[in-house]
């Protein structure tokens, strides 16, 4: 899916709970179960500033939920039990401190271009 949703509201999340193991560019080498509700209502502009209100269900939404998170400043390791997110505090330091392996470029926070 490639679509653009310019200045998102979660206008609901509803139904029942399901896991799937996510993973997310920002931290690399990282999956974990998380548990979030099966459909969403958002409303967003569109690439043409048209607002609109769409509901979305399934994966879709989910892949939704995550970006969503992103700019609230959630990570899908904050959705995670305190027992699980004390178990990757360590791994989770290291990616901070730039100790990480990944295919892919990275940049991280007070580092200039690398
Ligand atoms: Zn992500």
């Amino acid at each position: 899916m490639k679509r653009a949703f310019i200045n998102p509201v979660m206008v609901s999340e509803t139904g029942e709970e399901w896991g799937f193991e996510e993973g997310c560019l920002s931290i690399p080498g990282v999956r974990e179960m998380v548990y979030r509700p099966a459909n969403i209502v958002l409303r967003y502009e569109d690439e043409n500033r048209v607002v609109r209100e769409e509901a979305f269900s399934g994966m879709t939404a989910r892949v939704i939920q995550h970006e969503y998170d992103h700019l609230e400043g959630i990570l899908f390791t904050d959705h995670l039990s305190g027992f699980k997110k004390q178990l990757l505090k360590g791994k989770l330091t290291r990616i901070s401190k730039g100790d990480v392996k990944a295919d892919y470029r990275l940049r991280f926070a007070g580092q200039g271009r690398r």
